[in-house]
């Protein structure tokens, strides 16, 4: 892997940025990667459609940790949309595409030397899949809500 790529995954790994719990996230969710046995727990605060706050928390190797931190920093601040279209860009280039907007993948193409070892993709998607379930359990939760309402009228 590229040195310089290298530095930037481990600077992640011993310095990792909002690692911790928020104390009142609307969503959360726990993902588990078997093969390596790494966790991450992310916790997002949105509001309005924004992501406001995230952390995450977790164990396992360097790529599994140090992505999880890239990712609180690439997403902190956007909106749901543009997360999910980071996502989509971040997993074709863990795929092997080589159709990315670098510009707005930043950081994360640090990740991109790991797409050469298929067993180790997972622990670099695997804060990403998290992401994607607290979302998506954030859709459901305000889906829940709504229905919620209707009864109550
Ligand atoms: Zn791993």
């Amino acid at each position: 892997m590229d040195d310089l790529y290298r530095e930037v995954i481990l600077d992640h790994y011993r310095n990792p940025r909002y690692r911790g719990s928020l104390p009142s996230p609307t969503t959360r969710h726990e993902g588990y990667n078997p093969l390596c046995g790494d966790d991450v727990t992310v916790e997002l605060l949105v509001k309005g459609g924004i992501v406001e706050e995230v952390a995450f928390q977790g164990s396992g190797c360097s790529i599994s940790q140090s992505s999880a931190s890239m990712m609180t920093e690439a997403i902190r601040g956007k909106t749901v949309p543009e997360i999910e279209s980071l996502f989509g860009e971040f997993t074709a280039m863990m795929r092997g595409s080589d159709d990315i907007d670098f510009d707005r993948i930043g950081d994360l193409e640090a990740l991109e030397g790991v797409r050469k070892f298929p067993v180790r993709v997972k622990c670099a998607t695997l804060a990403w899949h998290t992401l994607q379930e607290a979302l998506r359990r954030l859709d459901q939760g305000a889906d829940q809500a709504a229905s919620d309402e209707r009864a109550i009228r």
